[in-house]
Order: C-alpha cells, then sequence, then structure tokens
C-alpha cells in the first residue's frame, strides 16, 4: 500500500508522527486508495517555515509573472483532466461529468487568476492638496493557511490557492481527510508547472489535530477555511484572539420556490438535480423546496418522476447520477436524520432507506429521500444533513415562500421559479442569501463570479471572482507628495 509525504519546500517529507490514515472508495469500502500522513503540530511548523522562507521571493515576483505559473497550473489540470477526474471519482465518488467539471472550473480560476496578474488595480485620485497624489494598491497578507473539504476536491482548494498565489502569498494547504489524493495530484502539478519551493506546501492530517495546528500557529497570516459551520465558528474564535485575518466558507440549507406560473417541467428538473446529484453533498444543494399550492400536486409528481429515473450507483458507472455518500459515519448520520424525520411525523413520499445489497454491497449508497408535511422548526427543515434528503412545503403565496425560506440559520443560495419579472425582483429583495438564482437551481456558481453566504453560511467574505482579491491582499495607502513643503490635510503648517 503507497505511504504518501507531505509536500514541504519543495520536497515530499514523511509525517514527524509516523502515522497515517487510510483513504477509502465510498463507492467500494474495500478499495483502499492509500495511506496518508496523519500530520502534528511539528509538520505543521516545519511547512509554516519553508512558507515563511519562501514569502520574500514570491512576494516580490511581480503578479504578471505569478500569472504565468499560475496559467501553465491551469494548462496543466486541463492536459490531466481525464486523469484527475478519474481520481475524484476514485476517492470523492462523484460522478465523472461531476468530476471534470470539478477539475475544468479549477483550470478556469486558474486562468482568471492569471489574468488578474495584469489587473490587480488599485486606484489613482486626487488629493485635498496641491502637488501631491493619492494612491491605493494591494499588497500580499504573508503566509495562509487553506483548510479544505472533500466535496469539490480540486475546486475548493484552488479557488483558494490560485487567488492566494496571485496576490504573493505563500501557502499551506490542509485538505480533506476524504480526499487526499486529489491533493497529492495539485502538489505534482505545482510542482511541474514551475512555482518556486515553498509557495505552495500541502500538509495532510484530520482535522482536529492538523487543521487545528495551522489555525493556532501565530506565523500564519491568514485562513483561508472551507466546510461545516460548527468547525468554522471555533476557526473564527481562534482568529479572532490572535487578530488573524479569517475567511468563511461554510454550510447551506439552500431553499428554492415553484410559483404557481412556474415552468414545472424545468423546475422539477432543477430540483431534482440540485438535491440529488452528488448525493446532495453540496453547499449549494437544494434541501428545501416551497412549492405554490396551486401547482403543488402537479410538481410532485414530476419530481417523483424525475427522481425515480435517476439511476444510484457508483461514479465509474455512466449511468449514474446519483453517487455514494463520502464515508460511513455521514451514512449513518444521514439516516439519523431521516429516520427522527419518519418518527416525528413527516411524510416519507419517497425514498429513505440505505442500499446494501447486490451492487451496492460494499459502498455508502443511498435512496434519493423526500420528505412533505415537514415542521418548520424540525432539524430536517432547519439544519444541513449534507445529503440527498429534500423537504418540500405547500405554500399559498410568495410572502410565506419568502418567509420560510429566510426561516434558516443559513444563508448561501436560493432559487425562484417564475416567469413573472415583479414577484421574482420581489423575491430577489427579500431572500436572505448570497447567491440567488431565477429560474434555475441553486448551485452552479462561476469562477469570475463571488461565491459565499448570509448569516451562518460565512463571516462576509467572498471567493473567488475579482472579490477573493480582497481576501488575499490588503490595501496599502499612499500618498505621494511633489510640493516641497511639509503639507498635510488637517491643519496648515508653517
Ligand atoms: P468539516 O468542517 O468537517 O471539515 C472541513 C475541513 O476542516 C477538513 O479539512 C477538516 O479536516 C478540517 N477541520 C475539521 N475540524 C477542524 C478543526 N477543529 N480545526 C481546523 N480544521 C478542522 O466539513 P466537511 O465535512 O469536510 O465538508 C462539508 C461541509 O463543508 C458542509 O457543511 C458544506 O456545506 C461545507 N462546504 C461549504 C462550501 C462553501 O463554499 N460555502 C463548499 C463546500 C463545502
Amino acid at each position: 500500500m503507497e505511504k504518501y509525504c507531505n509536500l514541504i519546500g519543495g520536497k515530499l517529507i514523511k509525517p514527524s508522527t509516523d502515522e497515517y490514515f487510510e483513504n477509502i472508495n465510498p463507492a467500494d469500502r474495500t478499495d483502499i486508495i492509500g495511506l496518508f500522513p496523519k500530520s502534528g503540530k511539528k509538520d505543521i511548523d516545519l511547512a509554516v517555515k519553508a512558507a515563511k522562507k519562501a514569502f520574500p521571493g514570491w512576494s516580490k515576483t511581480t503578479p504578471p509573472k505569478r500569472g504565468r505559473l499560475i496559467f501553465e497550473a491551469g494548462r496543466l489540470l486541463i492536459e490531466r483532466k481525464e486523469e484527475l477526474a478519474k481520481v475524484i471519482v476514485r476517492e470523492m465518488g462523484k460522478t465523472m461529468p461531476e468530476a471534470v467539471g470539478d477539475i475544468q472550473s479549477s483550470a478556469d480560476v486558474a486562468y482568471f487568476m492569471a489574468g488578474e496578474g495584469r489587473r490587480l488595480y488599485g486606484q489613482t485620485t486626487f488629493s485635498e492638496l496641491d502637488k501631491r497624489w493619492a494612491l491605493t494598491k494591494r499588497t500580499p497578507v504573508g503566509v495562509c493557511g487553506l483548510i479544505t473539504a472533500w466535496n469539490a476536491p480540486m475546486a475548493i482548494v484552488t479557488w483558494k490557492l490560485f487567488p492566494a498565489l496571485i496576490c504573493g502569498n505563500t501557502t499551506i494547504v490542509k485538505p480533506s481527510e476524504d480526499t487526499p489524493l486529489t491533493a497529492h495530484l495539485l502538489g505534482e502539478i505545482i510542482k511541474e508547472a514551475g512555482f518556486p519551493d515553498g509557495v505552495v506546501n500541502i500538509v495532510y492530517g484530520l482535522g482536529p489535530e492538523t487543521g487545528e495546528a495551522l489555525v493556532v500557529n501565530d506565523d500564519v497570516d491568514l485562513i483561508s477555511f472551507t466546510g461545516s459551520s460548527k468547525v468554522g465558528k471555533a476557526i473564527s474564535e481562534e482568529c479572532g484572539r490572535r487578530l488573524k485575518k479569517c475567511s468563511l466558507e461554510l454550510g447551506g440549507k439552500n431553499g428554492l420556490i415553484v410559483m404557481d406560473d412556474a415552468d414545472l417541467e424545468v423546475a422539477a428538473q432543477a430540483v431534482a438535480s440540485g438535491a440529488f446529484s452528488t448525493a446532495g453533498q453540496r453547499c449549494a444543494s437544494t434541501s428545501r423546496v416551497f412549492a405554490h399550492e396551486k401547482v403543488y400536486f402537479q410538481f410532485m409528481d414530476k419530481l417523483i418522476e424525475k427522481t425515480k429515473k435517476m439511476k444510484i450507483g457508483p461514479g465509474t458507472d455512466p449511468e449514474t447520477k446519483i453517487c455514494p455518500i463520502i464515508n460511513e459515519r455521514q451514512l449513518k448520520n444521514i439516516k439519523k436524520y431521516i429516520d427522527e424525520a419518519v418518527a416525528e411525523g413527516s411524510k416519507l413520499v419517497y425514498g429513505g432507506k440505505i442500499l446494501a445489497d447486490g451492487l451496492y454491497t460494499k459502498g455508502n449508497f443511498l435512496e434519493p429521500t423526500i420528505f412533505t408535511e415537514v415542521d418548520v422548526k424540525s432539524r430536517l427543515a432547519q439544519e444541513e444533513i449534507f445529503g440527498p434528503v429534500l423537504a418540500v412545503f405547500k405554500v399559498r403565496s410568495l410572502t410565506e415562500a419568502v418567509k420560510l425560506l429566510n426561516d434558516s440559520p443559513y444563508g448561501l443560495t436560493a432559487s425562484v421559479f417564475t416567469n413573472r419579472i415583479d414577484d421574482a425582483l420581489n423575491a430577489l429583495d427579500v431572500i436572505q442569501a448570497g447567491v440567488c438564482y431565477i429560474n434555475a437551481p441553486t448551485f452552479g456558481s462561476e469562477v469570475h463570479m463571488p461565491f459565499g453566504g448570509l448569516k451562518d453560511s460565512g463571516n462576509g467574505m467572498r471567493e473567488p471572482g475579482t472579490q477573493a482579491m480582497d481576501v488575499f491582499s490588503e490595501w496599502k495607502t499612499i500618498y505621494l507628495d511633489y510640493s516641497n513643503i511639509s503639507q498635510n490635510s488637517q491643519f496648515k503648517d508653517d
């Protein structure tokens, strides 16, 4: 069984702990993909040292030159797209088209950020005083710790990494313990693209040990985290105590409204896809639907018909639409939510069972699950389940739908299906979500646009888009005076 190493200062280095964890295929638990380091504080400290050492050189490299290396990384991602996507299918479980999308979006962000190397615009404006320029320019933050989730294993890392690099930061990536091989291959690409040693370091390990060691290291200037709101809040507290910059991309409980004039065929397809593709394991998955009473039954018929057609299976099967659940712990966790909802009186109208026979014996497979008659205050309606579980509510008006949609601790994405422009715009005015769609599924963000959520879905930061520059750089304000006198804007100084 191959034992993988951390990438520190350009070298592959064994963990100081000499301990490893198994990387397991969620479609076939007997398939152990490799052993990855259970790194400890010592390993993190070594990686931080390497990143700190690389910082002066990298931050002085001009942004267009940094951009060239990022562009090359993008090119290599495209060149190795098939191979990388197959690895994602094996270690994360999603289907091949979904995995290819993950790599494509990583290359897209590389190209976008490479171009940003020729922009990174600041401002030049006038001063209150004569013979003085007022300017701003971006400067790097320093050493950045990037801690990531598993559900889009390449995209989540690269959506942070390439903005961090173009701004001149050096980095330590702590990828999810469920998808370390994708990160290892990204490390290969980073080396081949020609980044100087220490600019990108990758340290594997478990959250509370390896991740936390990165957060509390005082030489790490910024933490960018994608994961659950619970862990995000704990990281935010640690960063707050240290006045460390912190960007959090967290969970969602995304709602979709179907109005009485909506195209029900399209809406049902968007819901089936949003709730059940990637087995609902997306921060932007649809987990609540609010359907107008006039079309509720028609919509439900179409939704169930479309759901029935979605084949559950391993990501390697080209017919599969619903992939396995990432690990056994999460499978049990989702099933607990389902059983609890049934016990509390919610109506289970479709699915709900773990599949363990035949094709499904070795993997973590669960039926797509639809509930109706759900108590809006129940855990099913309020908590992020991160699985293929949907609650559908019958509503009488747009006002009621928006009120229920907003009745959530989360505010990541939302969607409204209607052909009435006033309904769409009225809803957009008041929906509490960072990313809103009209007549589209609740997922599918693009790399040139900001992504992020309100309330428990984040802390106000946005990655990627040009807004990611605000996460990964600091503004420096410069007054350039050529008056040959000591002047200031507060008082006359003779
Ligand atoms: P998680 O919070 O369990 O783990 C995320 C990462 O944090 C992992 O690398 C983990 O090892 C690390 N970690 C865990 N505990 C830690 C600690 N105490 N200190 C430091 N690091 C720690 O989340 P997950 O199960 O990997 O991912 C699923 C979650 O991610 C869902 O809530 C989902 O909505 C969210 N997510 C959000 C976005 C977004 O952009 N908003 C995107 C994808 C996933």
